[in-house]
């Protein structure tokens, strides 16, 4: 907390649309009095040491303050970059990677009763980076399951689950075939589900857990997802299909200490600078980012006006299919702000 009493949180506003759709989250948290001051930071990339690093200011902003929002960062394709999002996660080690994606009235698609919650392992698996030629037209790529990464997340998943009124816990996963690695994080979910008494735990393969949700997403709602990092990765942006795309989807990259919530989709840098882009996912990040912090009631009050002003439709931007600009639909939930 700074001396005004207000929490001090880093802004990463990010590229593209960044800057638009951060704009709106600070009018709308201006208008909802929340006690936060942002602290803007610059995360363009130095060489360090031959490698992609984040400037140091930007780490030291990010641990004195443990939390941060973040709009998208391009990464540049093909010029030898790495992804500044790997890095900040790398940075921080952020394990864990929640994604709730709940249905939203106003937005038509095939189901009104997606409610799903996915936490993913962020820091192992097949995205390990540990990857070599054996020897000519053969590669190997090492997927790297440990009982450590897998606890530390496994232990954040059912805490989350009790914390948030989900009464199951399931496990993703192809230990049928991934024998020794996935069964490894089965069995260390087995292992930490037993200090859970309260909570139900079961698993459930991974390509039966796609049919099922998208043929019917509705008994998935009392239950969390949690599953190795590449399952994650795709099952998660499948279930944001389920509600209409990653426009509309946040997300949260829970670390031991630090913790930075962003919006799943990217720069859009077609349609930067136009005032023609949805701030809902970041907003909505900001939203886990409210309530993780224990500002609970900001949180839902903020919230209640998001849904409503898009379940009105008057006021929506352009891939909702309305005519507002970015200021003109963060406006409408300031009006609807109670
Ligand atoms: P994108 O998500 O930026 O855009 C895909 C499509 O969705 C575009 O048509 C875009 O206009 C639209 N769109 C995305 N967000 C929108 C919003 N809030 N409102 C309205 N329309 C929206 O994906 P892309 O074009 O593949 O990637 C562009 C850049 O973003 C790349 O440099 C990529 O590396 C980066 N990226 C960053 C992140 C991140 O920071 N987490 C995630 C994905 C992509």
């Amino acid at each position: 907390k700074n001396s005004n009493g207000k929490y001090l949180v880093s802004l990463i506003e990010g590229d593209g649309i960044g800057p638009e759709i951060s704009q709106s989250v600070k009018d709308i948290y201006k208008a909802a009095s929340v006690p936060i001051d942002w602290e803007p930071i610059d995360v363009t990339p130095i060489l360090k040491d031959g490698r992609t690093a984040i400037p140091d200011a930007a780490i030291e902003s990010i641990q004195k303050n443990f939390i941060a929002l973040k709009g998208p960062l391009a990464t540049p394709v093909g010029k030898g970059h790495v992804s500044l999002n790997l890095t900040l996660r790398r940075t921080f080690n952020l394990f864990a990677n929640v994604r709730p994606c709940k249905s939203i009235a106003g937005y038509k698609t095939p189901y009104d009763d997606v409610n799903t919650v996915l936490i993913r392992e962020n820091t192992e698996g097949e995205y390990s980076g540990i990857e070599h030629v054996v020897v000519d037209g053969v590669v190997q790529s090492i997927k790297l399951i440990t009982r450590e990464a897998s606890e530390r997340v496994l232990r954040y998943a059912f805490q989350y689950a009790q914390d948030t009124g989900k009464t199951k816990v399931r496990v993703v996963h192809k230990a049928t075939i991934m024998k020794m690695s996935d069964g490894l994080f089965l069995s260390t979910a087995r292992d930490v589900a037993k200090d859970f008494p309260d909570i139900e735990f079961d698993a459930e393969l991974l390509d039966n857990a796609c049919l099922k949700i998208t043929t019917d997403p509705a008994p998935y709602a009392d239950k969390l997802l949690v599953m190795p990092n590449l399952y994650g990765d795709i099952l998660s942006d499948m279930c944001a299909g389920l509600i209409g795309g990653l426009g509309l989807t946040p997300s949260g990259n829970i670390g031991d200490e630090c913790s930075i919530f962003e919006a799943v989709h990217g720069s859009a840098p077609d349609i930067a600078g136009k005032g023609l882009a949805n701030p809902t996912a970041l907003l909505l990040s900001s939203i886990m980012m409210l309530r993780h912090m224990g500002l609970n009631e900001h949180a839902t009050k903020i919230e209640t006006a998001i849904f409503k002003t898009l379940a009105d439709g008057k006021a929506l931007t352009g891939d909702l299919g309305g005519k507002a600009k970015t200021h003109e639909y963060a406006q409408a939930i300031i009006d609807n702000l109670q």
